[in-house]
């Protein structure tokens, strides 16, 4: 296959085809100062055919940093609105991202390059239309660790960097970020249109999205609603999926929901370090709305907001017959994916209590989300053995104990081999997390225009699950002053 260069990309803009409504075409604002590349995703450039070797022309950071464009390119804003910590917000809308264009790739994909911190657009509202150094290696780095995790996500292609000022509690620097996904089409982007009252936009949007996205859908018998029903899938299948890796996403609002079940805005999420189940990530969440334990349900209200904008397309009773099915199929998902994780191959009835127990042994005991599942591979069910390692996360040992000797007999009652049982669970129960204060070393020394720790987590989080050698310390619990460090919306 012929590798592309930034000139020979290739590139069909369906959304700019789309009505005008639904978009404002403008050129990326580039920054007054050089832009350079502070990091690219070698994977994510294979995903458009574009040739590695093309990281290291001066112009890759010029195109990615907004100062020239790709022959193709319709660069956009696109248009949506959403519900933001509950309340309706009636325009949102990219306030600092643009769609470049959709490059297609070898197998007829197309991936939308989404530069995110490109600069005001009608939808900026107060916004400067930046995004600054911090917060664009957040998202870079955890895209990476979610693909490593293997979560669905979008993806980040590159960040560059400037030397431009841009003002958030400090000053700090501009950055853009490319965004990769097959879709930005959110929640919100169906609500605008709702509420606006402009049912023949919403139509167009949901022929458009079924069109390219849900295509086995076009001839289906009330396919709106059935495209209703599938999104509902997806989220419940990405939610559980964060929930057994220890994620919280922060700013759940619906214009950060994607019409595709990817995790989609990295802002102020955090990985648990110790485990809590009403962790709150976002420093601006007072009220805990997108705590850890509440993401499940803000899931299926933030559903029921789709659904409501669908209520023009489909039948009331389809929509409540698929927001009837989120919970049980969320937890289903979650359980599998729980009982993946303890080691568990068959399913019985008392799973979700031993699991449910285990999840208190660990709050009871404030014990490290990823250390603990991670070592619970090491248990030995035989009779006897102490476990002593494993028994010394916890505060409370002698409730440890009952609990590993329900789950001695839970593990027997299916012939669990203790050899083969920790192959299986160092493959779901990763070693190393993209923690807070991992993210906060890398940034720190990007600051200071030393990007190699960027490097480093970028290449070890690609491969969470295998213990990698002389990466040890990555996988310890965090010093003391990375345990709280606080993150906010402010990017
Ligand atoms: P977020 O919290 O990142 O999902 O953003 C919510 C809304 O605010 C979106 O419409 C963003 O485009 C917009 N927004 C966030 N930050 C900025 C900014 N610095 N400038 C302009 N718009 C912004
Ligand atoms: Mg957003």
């Amino acid at each position: 296959m012929a590798r592309r260069t930034l000139e020979t990309l290739v590139f069909d803009n369906t959304y700019a085809r789309l009505p005008q409504a639904f978009y404002a075409k403008l050129n990326p604002t580039p920054f007054a100062s050089l832009p350079y590349l502070v990091h690219a995703n070698p994977a994510a450039a294979e995903l458009i055919d574009l040739d590695l070797e093309q990281f290291e022309r001066s112009e890759f950071a010029e195109l990615f940093g907004g100062k020239v464009l790709a022959p193709g390119m319709d660069p956009l804003a696109m248009l949506y609105s959403g519900h933001q910590f509950g309340v309706y917000v009636p325009q949102l809308g990219d306030g600092r991202a643009i769609l470049l264009g959709e490059a297609m790739n070898h197998r007829g994909e197309r991936w939308d390059l989404h530069l995110k911190g490109a600069g005001m657009t009608p939808f900026s509202r107060d916004g400067d239309g930046r995004a600054v150094l911090r917060s664009t290696i957040r998202e870079y780095l955890c895209c990476a660790a979610m693909q490593g995790l293997r979560i669905p996500t979008t993806q980040a292609l590159c960040l560059v960097g400037s030397d431009d000022k841009v003002y958030r509690e400090q000053v700090e620097t501009g950055a853009m970020l490319v965004r990769m996904a097959p879709s930005h089409v959110r929640f919100g982007t169906f609500e605008v249109f709702y509420y606006r009252k402009q049912y023949e936009h919403l139509k167009t949007l949901a022929n458009y999205v079924i069109e390219q996205h849900f295509r086995h859908l076009h001839d289906a018998d009330e396919k709106y609603a059935q495209f209703f029903n599938e999104v509902v899938e997806r989220t419940a299948k990405l939610i559980a999926q964060w929930q057994a890796v220890g994620w919280a996403h922060g700013v759940m609002n619906t214009d950060n929901m994607s019409i595709l079940g990817l995790t989609l805005d990295y802002g102020p999420y955090g990985f648990m370090d110790d485990y809590d189940a009403d962790f709150i990530c976002n420093h601006s969440d007072h009220n805990g709305r997108y705590a850890f334990n509440q993401q499940p349900y803000i899931g299926l209200w933030n559903l029921s907001c789709l659904a409501q904008a669908l209520l023009p397309l489909a039948e009331k009773e389809a929509l409540k017959a698929s927001l009837d099915a989120y919970t049980p199929q969320f937890e289903r998902e979650y359980l599998k994916r729980m009982r993946d994780k303890i080691g568990l191959v068959e399913e019985k009835t008392e799973d979700d209590e031993l699991i449910r127990d285990f999840l208190s042994l660990l709050q009871g005991s404030r014990a490290d989300y990823t250390i603990v599942f991670r070592a619970l591979s090491t248990f030995s069910s035989v009779e006897g053995v102490p476990n002593e390692k494993l028994r010394d996360h916890f505060l409370d040992r002698d409730r440890f104990e009952e609990w590993a000797i329900r789950y001695r007999d839970r593990l027997k009652s299916e012939d669990s081999h203790d050899g083969e049982r920790r192959g299986r669970m160092d493959r779901v129960n990763p070693k190393y997390v993209l923690r807070n204060y991992l993210a906060q070393t890398a940034i720190e020394k990007a600051q200071n225009k030393d990007f190699s720790e960027i490097d480093r987590l970028f290449r070890l989080l690609q491969d969470s699950f295998t213990e990698q050698p002389g990466m040890e310390r990555y996988a310890l619990p965090p010093p003391n002053w990375g345990k709280h460090l606080t993150v906010s919306c402010s990017s």
